[in-house]
C-alpha cells in the first residue's frame, strides 16, 4: 500500500507555498484594525451581588458566563443594567447575563443599557441554569433607537437566570466531554492554554480501522463566546458522528474527527462579546497566530501534513449569526474534495426547508480558520453559521440531519477521491 505516498507528498508541497499575507482589512461588520491581532487591554467586569433593600430585590453576576457591568434603580421595581464589552472597538454581539431574585413575589422592569451598542440577543430565562426558554414576547421590547432592551420579569425568592443565550461554559463543556468519553473511541487532550491558563482541548473521535489511510475531518468551535447555538450544533454534530448507527460506524472506519469545540475558554467563562482575554477576535488571527488559542490549535493540527496514513478531507468552523448560512470556499477554487460544501448544503436545504438556509461563497484571502484549513491541507472547508434565535428543536434536528448527510457524502468522497486513486495506481 506504500505506493501512493509520493502523491501525498506532492499534494502537500503544492499547498505549503500558497499561504501568504493578503492585505485583508476586515469584513464589512468588523471594527477598524481587526487584522492587527497583537494583544490589547481588556477590562474585566467586577463580580458582585447588589441588593436594593427598599424593593427587596437582588442582582448578581457571580457565576461563570455572566455579564453585568453595573445595575442601578431608577424607580420602584424599575432597574437599569449596564452592559459593556471586554474591550473596544468590537462588533455588535453584546452578551449579557445576570441572576435576580426578590424576597417577596414582585414584577420588575429591567432595562438593559448598552452605552456603545444596541440590544441584539432575545432574552432567555431559566430557573435552574439548565433548562431555558425565551422570555414571553409580551414581556420584552427591543428599543433599538435608545440602545435599550426592556424586560418585565416576575420574581420569587428562587433565583431567575436571565441570559443572551443558554449558559455554556468550560465547566458544562467538561461535563459533556466526560459523558462522551464512555465511548472507547472518544478521547481528549489539552493542546495548549488560553491567556488566562484555561485548557484548549482537542477531542478526537477515532476508531481503529483496517484502512491504511484514514480521512480526517477538523471541527472548530466557539471562537466567538456568545455564539452558543453554533456551539450546540457542533456538539450535536459530534454526538451524531459518535453514534452506534451503521452509518456512523461506517464513517468511523474511513474517518477520524479532530475537534476543538471550545476555542475561546476565557471568553466563554468571562462573558465576552467576541474577543479572547488578549482582546482579539480569534477568527482574524489565522495568518499572524499572535494568540495562544489559535497557536495551540494550529500546532496540534500541523503534524497531520506529514502523516502518510492520514489525509485531511474537510474542516467545519461553527458560528452563529442573524441567519442560517453556509460560507463555502468560492466555486472556482480547486479544493479536495471538489465542491463538497455545495453538494452537502444542497441536500440540507432540500431536506430542511424550514431552515431557510443560504449559501454565500467567499474567496480564501481572509485570516479565518476555514481558509487556513484550505491553505494548509488543500481541503475543502466551510463556516457553518446557525441563526442566533433558531428554535432549539430545529437546532437539534439540524445538528443530527446535517451530520448524517455529511457522513454519507464523506464516505462517497473517500471512495471516489482516495480509494480510487490508490486502487488504480500501477504496481
Ligand atoms: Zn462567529
Amino acid at each position: 500500500m506504500l505506493r501512493h505516498l509520493p502523491l501525498f507528498a506532492l499534494f502537500s508541497a503544492l499547498f505549503l507555498s500558497s499561504c501568504s499575507s493578503t492585505g485583508f482589512t476586515g469584513f464589512s461588520y468588523d471594527p477598524e484594525g481587526v487584522e492587527d491581532t497583537s494583544d490589547r487591554e481588556t477590562f474585566p467586569q467586577y463580580y458582585r451581588t447588589i441588593g436594593f433593600s427598599g424593593d427587596a430585590v437582588w442582582f448578581s453576576n457571580e457565576y461563570d458566563g455572566s455579564r453585568m457591568n453595573d445595575v442601578y434603580r431608577i424607580g420602584p421595581d424599575h432597574y437599569r443594567v449596564v452592559i459593556d464589552p471586554e474591550n473596544k472597538p468590537i462588533n455588535n454581539s453584546p452578551w449579557y447575563g445576570f441572576k435576580v431574585w426578590s424576597d417577596r413575589p414582585a414584577g420588575i422592569t429591567v432595562e438593559l443599557e448598552y452605552p456603545e451598542s444596541r440590544q441584539r440577543y432575545y432574552p432567555k430565562i431559566s430557573s435552574d441554569k439548565k433548562n431555558w426558554s425565551p422570555l414571553n414576547a409580551s414581556r420584552y421590547e427591543n428599543r433599538g433607537s435608545e440602545q435599550l432592551g426592556i424586560l418585565n420579569l416576575e420574581l420569587q425568592d428562587d433565583t431567575l437566570w436571565v441570559s443572551a443565550q443558554e449558559i455554556q461554559t468550560t465547566t458544562s463543556f467538561a461535563g459533556w466531554l466526560d459523558g462522551k468519553k464512555s465511548k472507547p473511541f472518544v478521547s481528549s487532550q489539552t493542546v495548549g492554554y488560553s491567556h488566562k491558563g484555561r485548557p484548549v482541548k482537542l477531542v478526537k473521535i477515532a476508531e481503529s480501522s483496517p484502512e491504511p489511510i484514514k480521512g480526517v475531518v477538523i471541527l472548530y468551535g466557539r471562537q466567538h463566546p456568545p455564539e452558543v447555538p453554533g456551539y450546540m450544533v457542533n456538539l450535536i454534530f459530534m454526538e451524531t458522528l459518535a453514534e452506534d448507527t451503521e452509518l456512523a460506524q461506517n464513517f468511523r472506519r474511513y474517518f477520524d474527527v479532530w475537534a476543538f469545540p471550545m476555542m475561546n475558554p476565557d471568553g466563554a467563562d468571562e462573558g465576552h462579546w467576541r474577543h479572547n482575554a488578549g482582546g482579539i477576535d480569534l477568527n482574524r488571527d489565522w495568518h499572524s497566530f499572535n494568540q495562544p488559542e489559535t497557536r495551540a490549535v494550529r500546532d496540534a493540527l500541523l503534524p497531520l501534513k506529514h502523516r502518510t496514513n492520514r489525509r485531511v478531507f474537510y474542516g467545519i468552523d461553527f458560528h452563529s449569526t442573524s441567519s442560517n448560512i453556509f460560507y463555502p470556499i468560492e466555486h472556482g477554487t480547486k479544493t479536495f474534495p471538489l465542491h463538497f460544501t455545495y453538494d452537502w448544503a444542497d441536500r440540507i436545504i432540500d431536506e430542511m426547508p424550514d431552515l431557510d438556509m443560504r449559501v454565500l461563497p467567499y474567496d480564501t484571502s481572509s485570516p479565518i480558520a476555514k481558509n487556513w484549513t484550505y491553505h494548509t491541507f488543500g481541503a475543502d472547508a466551510v463556516t457553518f453559521e446557525v441563526y442566533d434565535e433558531i428554535d432549539r428543536d430545529l437546532l437539534r434536528k439540524l445538528g443530527q440531519r446535517s451530520a448524517n448527510i455529511f457522513m454519507e457524502k464523506m464516505i462517497d468522497a473517500y471512495r471516489n477521491e482516495l480509494k480510487l486513486t490508490v486502487d488504480t495506481l500501477p504496481d
